[in-house]
């Protein structure tokens, strides 16, 4: 039957795209589609963000060794992929600054950190601010980080690009599906899609980014946490101002646990300069413009008001946050003097256009504190990748490959050969590097 599929994942950002990558060279014989609700892939976060593979300094080692290490072996794997293909990809580096002592010592644990996952000696430096004017003479700061294996591309074009190639092997795209409902028939899903059109699957995995909540909720899973949205808005600046730094300047955060919170300079792989992101509470994973989060302010505070993140909102240290943080860093002067601090020459009064915008979803547990790290949820015949925040880009690749690893250990969905090549690696390769 043509709606019958073993495997469906629902989501066509870069994670779920680069799942199916794999999936299209380890089962060749198994029918699989991604199903995506726009008409294009990367359609939301994964072609709305800033565009940065990550060195992973920010990374404890010990909490967050997995997404330290898809973040480093990402780097090395999406500057391949993006020669093979011809894809924007550069080694450009990025600067994180310390303004005071205080940031400083933050400097040494991410260097420490750094090495720790991975980064070698020649890849990463403290310097100070002496030996910094004369790499970055228009930047102010106390110290700084210097990551020179840390890169910039366009994340909409690489996650396209690995759509035609899963194609190719193979892999339907369902574009322009929203699923809109998930019921289990005997031993299948039954997926409906714009409401009216149903299709069965054996297996599947939830992708859908802003949405995993949601799909989750959907089939009974996960029903103790709930997320919360924060819009990220860039800003351009003018041409006069791309060449005032070689590279990125990222700031040593104020708040560790909300790192989103503290806007950047950033240089995109095209040339082009902007300071971002901010973060606005939004209510919706699509709450660009007004009208969609009026259309959705009633039910999702409905839905918070019943879950942890109601003693979210009561929490004291987050309303301080929620009041002054949160509420400055909406505003685009406050981001801009931010930047200003380290970068004295912006004139704010010049930022006048407003560039891309992309959407974090957090996730919120039972006791109302966000949850710091990815969440994977198995069922038998479900797989749900929840909060899949920065560096998730960065680490798409080697991310991907862990979990259809694990689908085949515990026999939840097997892959017909694990040891396959797939495009310019081997499976076992990756697998062996991650887990190092
Ligand atoms: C402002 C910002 C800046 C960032 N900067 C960086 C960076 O520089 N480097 C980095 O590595 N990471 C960065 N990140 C993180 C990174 O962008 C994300 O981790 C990554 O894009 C998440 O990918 P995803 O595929 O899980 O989600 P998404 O890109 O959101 O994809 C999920 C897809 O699911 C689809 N979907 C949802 N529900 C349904 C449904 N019912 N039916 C059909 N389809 C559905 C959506 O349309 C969407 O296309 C940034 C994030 C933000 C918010």
């Amino acid at each position: 039957m043509k709606d019958n599929f073993d495997l469906i994942i629902i989501g066509g950002g870069v994670l779920g795209t680069s799942l199916s990558y794999f999936l299209s060279f380890l089962n060749k014989s198994k029918k699989i589609a991604v199903i995506e609700q726009e008409h294009n892939v990367a359609h939301h976060t994964s072609g709305r963000n800033t565009g940065k593979v990550h060195a992973p300094y920010l990374y404890d080692p010990e909490k967050k060794k997995l997404f330290a290490n898809a973040a480093f072996h990402g780097y090395e794997m999406w500057k391949e992929y993006s020669k093979l293909r011809n894809l924007p990809f550069k080694e450009d580096g990025v600067i994180e600054v310390a303004l005071d002592e205080k940031g400083i010592k933050i400097l040494e644990k991410y260097l420490k950190w750094g090495k720790q996952n991975g980064i070698e000696e020649k890849d990463i430096e403290l310097i100070d601010k002496t030996k910094l004017k004369k790499i970055e003479p228009e930047i102010k700061c106390e110290a700084a980080l210097y990551a020179h294996r840390d890169g910039s591309t366009d994340y909409s074009i690489l996650t396209n690009s690995i759509m035609k190639d899963s194609k190719k092997n193979g892999i339907d795209f369902l574009l322009d599906k929203k699923v809109t409902q998930i019921k289990k028939i005997n031993d299948k899903w039954e997926i409906t899609i714009n409401e009216d059109h149903k299709i069965f699957t054996d297996f599947l995995i939830n992708a859908a980014g802003g949405k995993a909540i949601d799909i989750a909720h959907n089939i009974e899973v996960a029903k103790n946490l709930t997320d919360v949205h924060f819009r990220g808005e860039y800003w351009k600046t003018p041409k006069k101002y791309h060449s005032l730094t070689k590279t990125s300047v990222y700031s040593v955060p104020e708040f560790p646990d909300y790192p989103f919170l503290d806007p950047h300079w950033i240089i995109r792989v095209d040339g082009s300069c902007e300071i971002g992101p901010n973060a606005v509470p939004v209510f919706s994973p699509y709450g660009y413009d007004t009208a969609e989060n009026i259309k959705e302010f009633i039910p999702k505070v409905f839905e918070m008001l019943g879950s942890g993140a109601r003693k979210a909102i009561f929490d004291k240290q987050f309303q301080e946050l929620a009041f002054s943080e949160i509420q400055s860093s909406m505003s685009k002067s406050v981001m801009i003097e931010r930047v200003n601090k380290f970068l004295p020459k912006i004139n704010p009064k010049e930022i006048t256009e407003k560039g891309t915008a992309g959407i974090r979803s957090s996730v919120i547990n039972e006791n109302g504190k966000f949850v710091p790290d990815v969440i994977l949820l198995e069922e038998e015949t479900s797989f749900h990748i929840l909060n899949y925040n920065s560096p998730g880009a960065t680490g798409a690749l080697p991310f991907s490959a862990h979990v259809i690893n694990q689908l085949h250990k515990k026999g939840l969905f097997e892959s017909e050969d694990i040891g396959a090549q797939c495009g310019p690696w081997k499976f076992n390769d990756i697998i062996e590097k991650l887990e190092k």
